[in-house]
């Protein structure tokens, strides 16, 4: 068959150890853009064979996230499909079944060495390279000693001469030299296999025919392709990502906090602004564009943009984007989406939560930064004079000295406390004190609220506030002169 007319099947085979990480994520992302992009599938498969590090639930929530985060694979654990078992556990008798196949073809075979023996192999830059001491053992030896009881594993037979190579879709040729592959142990003692074995099993007999992972693997995919090669199967495509890090030095962690999606989402970042920059960790498309709808980024996707350099996680950028997607937000939904955060601010319960968003959503960038921007609706008191001080807009500490009395007796005979009539009146002042409207209406907003910055300007902050208020402020302020 061609290889071409072949649909792709992609997947992403995270191990349940706890919250999907930004890596993970990403994968998933390209896995999913790729199968979408070729009309092909994508899998999720659960690499559960290491017991040690399961983390309960941890298979619920990557299940929950891909779903929220609009990933949906076509085959899964819990929607099943034509190439299960999905979960790798669930397939553990069949992982000896083919080490013995390796084992007759003389590609594997079972060593009995113990610990102590391994222990006292020479040391090269810190590991022992595995000295095939038991590969010689006759057929009839081996037998025997697994009839005794006696503890084995399988290890894979690596060729000592010659090089290794393929053909990566992102690094080009990568070759090893074949003295430099480990004889990896396939089937530990307990008989479950090592992710080395059990990655390359799975994937043959899931039609895996593209293998999407991180750069780790890059220089370890020779050896699961000599094991491909011995059973005579196709080797897969490899596609490999660039690694996603902190700074120019760091991988980025766990302990980066901000390092899953429950993270993000939990930082006040909407999930298509998430999925969007997480795209761009280690891809662009061909015409550069930043901002992309997942439509968008579905027709976009391919594996010539991903990079080979490292990607560098930038909180700002995200934070940039982010708040483009907030603007873009029907008003209702962004009320909705702000409410939790206004009852956790100081204004909780006291204002209309309808204005606080009018005048909020040009203005935030991440949810949560919302508590602390309203907060002075409820928190006034000293602040420092140099406030008043803008020289764009023609403010400073005596003209702000001169003014403020004035728009106090000003406003105070307002009767329709709106933000428009409140605006009219004191551009009217303006004009009438042959002021610049900036040289009253900045030091009022400074003297009612108290802050350098606030979502909106003096007169819509005034009708927040109410006539009573708004006075006591001015009030406090000009004594504060
Ligand atoms: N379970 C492996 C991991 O989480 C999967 C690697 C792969 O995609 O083959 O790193």
């Amino acid at each position: 068959m061609e290889k071409e007319n072949k649909q792709i099947r992609t997947r992403f085979a995270p191990s349940p150890t706890g919250y999907l990480h930004i890596g993970g994520l990403r994968t998933a992302l390209y896995s999913y853009l790729y199968a979408k992009k070729t009309g092909g599938k994508f899998i999720l498969r659960i690499e559960d064979t290491d017991r040690e590090r399961l983390v309960e639930d941890s298979v619920q929530k990557i299940m929950d996230t891909l779903k929220d985060a609009g990933l949906t694979y076509d085959e899964g654990p819990d929607v099943g499909g034509d190439y299960g078992p999905y979960i790798q556990s669930e397939r553990k008798n069949e992982y000896l079944k083919y080490a013995r196949i390796l084992v007759e073809k003389g590609a594997a075979y079972y060593c009995f060495c113990s610990k102590e023996r391994l222990d006292s192999l020479p040391d090269v830059n810190g590991a022992r390279h595995y000295d095939k001491h038991c590969l010689h053992l006759s057929k009839e030896e081996v037998e025997r000693r697994i009839a005794d009881g006696e503890p084995w594993v399988i290890r894979q037979n690596m060729p000592t001469e010659g090089v290794s190579s393929y053909t990566d879709a992102v690094y080009g040729e990568i070759a090893v030299k074949n003295e430099e592959l480990e004889d990896n142990i396939l089937i530990k003692s307990d008989g479950m296999p090592t992710y080395n074995f059990a990655n390359v099993i799975d994937d043959h007999l899931m039609g895996i025919n593209c293998v999407m992972r991180g750069t780790e693997y890059l220089t370890s995919t020779p050896k699961y392709n000599l094991l491909y090669d011995a059973f005579g199967w196709e080797r897969p495509m490899y596609v490999h990502m660039p690694p996603i890090m902190r700074d120019a030095q760091h991988k980025l962690s766990k302990r980066d906090g901000a390092a899953s999606y429950e993270d993000l989402i939990e930082k006040g970042y909407l999930k298509e602004a998430i999925i969007n920059y997480i795209a761009l960790l280690g891809w662009s498309p061909k015409n550069n564009m930043e901002k992309m709808t997942f439509e968008q980024l579905q027709e976009l996707f391919s594996l010539e943009g991903i990079n080979k350099s490292p990607a560098i996680f930038d909180e700002t950028k995200l934070k940039w984007l982010n708040g483009l997607y907030i603007k873009e937000l029907p008003f209702e939904k962004f009320v909705e989406m702000a409410t939790p955060y206004f009852e956790k601010s100081k204004a909780a319960g006291k204002y209309d939560y309808a204005k606080l968003a009018k005048l909020l959503q040009g203005r935030v960038e991440a949810l949560t930064e919302i508590p602390e921007k309203i907060n002075f609706l409820e928190e006034f008191g000293a602040f420092d004079r140099n406030l008043y001080v803008n020289q764009k807009q023609k403010s400073d500490i005596a003209s702000a000295q001169e003014v403020l009395p004035k728009v106090r007796e000003t406003l105070a005979g307002v009767e329709n406390w709106e933000n428009s009539v409140l605006y009219q009146t004191l551009v009217e002042l303006a004009g009438k004190l042959g002021k610049k409207n900036a040289t009253v209406l900045w030091p009022t907003r400074v003297a009612i609220s108290g802050k350098e910055s606030t979502p909106g300007g003096a007169t819509e902050l005034a009708e927040l506030l109410g006539k009573e208020e708004t006075l006591r402020r001015l009030d406090f302020s000009i004594k504060l002169f």
